[in-house]
């Protein structure tokens, strides 16, 4: 802890030092002898700064946790010392480090240790992988996680308790479908949680029944509550662990900055403590969930609050579910499910409820950042958002609305005009695709993730994943956002083509437009003289490559902070 607090202060003054030099430096030649020497040199690569005033470079130097100079390999050489660790980049690719604006950082890491179900093809396979999970379990212990999508399996039907029940006869499964939104009980678990015929649904939640109106086992929203309150909670030790595994997985894949959505504050106090030992190596802004207002307002923290590690000063709440799960809020009905137009959240019922919680965020000056999806969940939060706005006058907020997959053709201008950020998951646009349309109809669908509609409208981008609803790997995300490829093969062209992004579109909004979405643009975002030192060494050049061959580019290196955290030739 002390040896770090001196390192900063060292650091301090060798910037303090550095801006002298450079005033005072009368001459190129006397300047060159009184600078510093950097700690990191990257040389030889092609860089690519997402800072419009230095576009591109050849080398970085980079001093203490900053970077201090950009250009051409011989001026970036002047900074070579004794000591100065060089990275020949032989003309790879070198990116500012990519910022995930929305993860659930804790669930994506238990998820890397937990059953995986995502591309099970069939109910079976899905049943055969729990039943294996199940022997690998130890007595009383919970089966979790999974990431299950029954769009893959033929018939497309969701699971029941029954598929899963004889291979699970002792031990409790509560297994969440890809999205977050509904999750699959087997009978274990519907009997410790309690669950018969008789129980009500919760507001904002569907219990799916059978003809005899008994569980099915599946547990849409709310709902999902009544078996996750008799789930033991997750130990210090598999929480550290689980956060452990995400920092190296981020770091293997690029990401050098996380906004975490709602994380518990047991998840914050992981972050805490491996940031006091040295060994938080992401970025992470926490936006824990805005019922706890209260705890973030009375503290009077506002946006932002923190260091370059760890922020607090955000709130993450929910206006509605998802499409993939039917319950995304829409104006009118789904087409394929003439009589459900989605279900607003329990925190929306009564709005009331939402908007107390809001003004009292606002006014405290914490940022609000709501996942909306349907395009009637998306209009009524910017309702509220107008309506804080005209309660306590104008101010830099930066509202986001998370997801905003459909929009209402009428509700593009008020976002821009209330300066909304979109913060989207590309990701998600390839894999719904695949049957959005048969849901919603081609109308609607022309609306959906709409990002390029979204740019020229001047609405700011933040680019994120969701992980682990999706993957982590930013790779991933460009690829989705530059192609609009489905996953199943079936629009190679694009699925609605015309919403494509550039991959400079792409990147800047994975970088800079993340940034500033947690107010950090500043800070970072961008290769630039003076930003924190976090970038990432690719293997393949994605400007110049076919697009359909960004998916498979790997990452070389990733430094965070100005010290290497993943490095692909050291074999981590
Ligand atoms: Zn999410």
């Amino acid at each position: 802890m002390l040896a770090r607090r001196n390192h900063r202060k060292s650091l301090t003054m060798k910037t303090i030092f550095l801006i002298f030099s450079l005033l005072l430096a009368p001459l190129p030649g006397v300047y060159a002898q009184s600078q510093p020497a950097a700690d990191l040199i990257i040389t030889n690569a092609k860089v690519w700064t997402v800072d419009k005033t230095h576009p591109t470079a050849q080398a970085v130097a980079v001093l203490g946790d900053r970077i201090v100079a950009l250009g051409s390999n011989a001026d970036i050489d002047a900074w070579r010392g004794a000591s100065t660790r060089v990275i020949d980049a032989a003309g790879k690719l070198l990116l500012p480090g990519f910022n995930d604006a929305h993860v659930h950082f804790v669930s994506g890491g238990l998820q890397l240790d937990s059953v995986q179900l995502n591309d099970a093809t069939s109910a079976a396979e899905f049943a055969r992988r729990i039943g294996e999970q199940a022997k690998k379990t130890a007595k009383g212990e919970w089966i979790v996680g999974g990431g299950w999508d029954e769009t893959k399996w033929d018939p497309a039907k969701l699971p029941t308790k029954e598929l899963i029940d004889a291979v699970t006869p002792d031990t409790p499964v509560f297994v969440s479908r890809y999205d977050g939104h509904m999750s699959l009980a087997n009978s274990v678990a519907l009997r410790l949680a309690g669950l018969t015929a008789q129980t009500q649904d919760p507001p904002g939640g569907v219990i799916v029944r059978d003809p005899q109106h008994n569980p099915t086992g599946a547990l849409k929203d709310a709902a999902t509550d009544y078996v996750y309150k008799v789930i033991p909670p997750l130990s210090h030790e598999k929480r550290l662990h689980a956060v452990k595994r995400a920092l190296a997985h981020a770091a293997s894949v690029g990401v050098t900055s996380v906004q975490d959505m709602n994380p518990e504050y047991d998840d914050v106090a992981v972050y805490s403590e491996l940031l006091r030992r040295g060994e938080l190596t992401t970025r992470i802004y926490a936006a824990p969930l805005i019922a706890q207002v209260d705890d973030q307002a009375k503290l009077g923290i506002g946006h932002a609050f923190g260091g370059p590690y760890l922020r607090i000063g955000a709130l993450k709440g929910y206006a509605d579910g998802s499409l993939g799960s039917a319950t995304a809020y829409f104006f009118e009905s789904f087409t394929d499910q003439p009589n459900n137009h989605g279900l607003l959240s329990d925190e929306m019922q009564p709005l009331s409820l939402m908007r107390d919680r809001m003004m009292k965020a606002d006014a405290a000056g914490l940022q609000i950042c709501t996942h909306a999806i349907g395009d009637q969940g998306i209009s009524m939060i910017l309702d509220l958002y107008a309506e804080l706005a005209k309660t306590h006058g104008d101010a830099d907020r930066r509202f986001r609305i998370e997801h905003a997959q459909h929009m209402a053709a009428k509700d593009f201008d008020r976002f821009a005009q209330l300066r909304v950020i979109a913060s989207v998951q590309p990701y998600h646009a390839i894999d719904d695709g695949r049957w959005a349309e048969k849901r919603i109809g081609h109308d609607r669908a022309t609306r959906t993730y709409a990002f390029r509609t979204f740019l020229d409208h001047g609405v700011h981008l933040a680019l994120g994943t969701d992980w682990d609803v999706a993957p982590l790997n930013p790779m991933l995300t460009v690829y989705a956002a530059v192609t609009r490829a489905t996953l199943d093969g079936k629009n190679p062209k694009g699925w609605f083509p015309e919403q494509k992004l550039t991959v400079p579109e792409t990147i800047e909004a994975y970088t800079m437009g993340s940034a500033y979405a947690e107010f950090q643009e500043n800070e970072k975002g961008s290769i630039t003289p003076g930003k924190l030192a976090d970038m990432v060494l690719l293997g393949g050049d994605i400007f110049s490559i076919d697009p359909t061959q960004i998916r498979g580019v790997k990452v070389l290196k990733t430094i965070v902070d100005g010290k290497v955290v993943w490095d692909a030739g050291a074999g981590q």
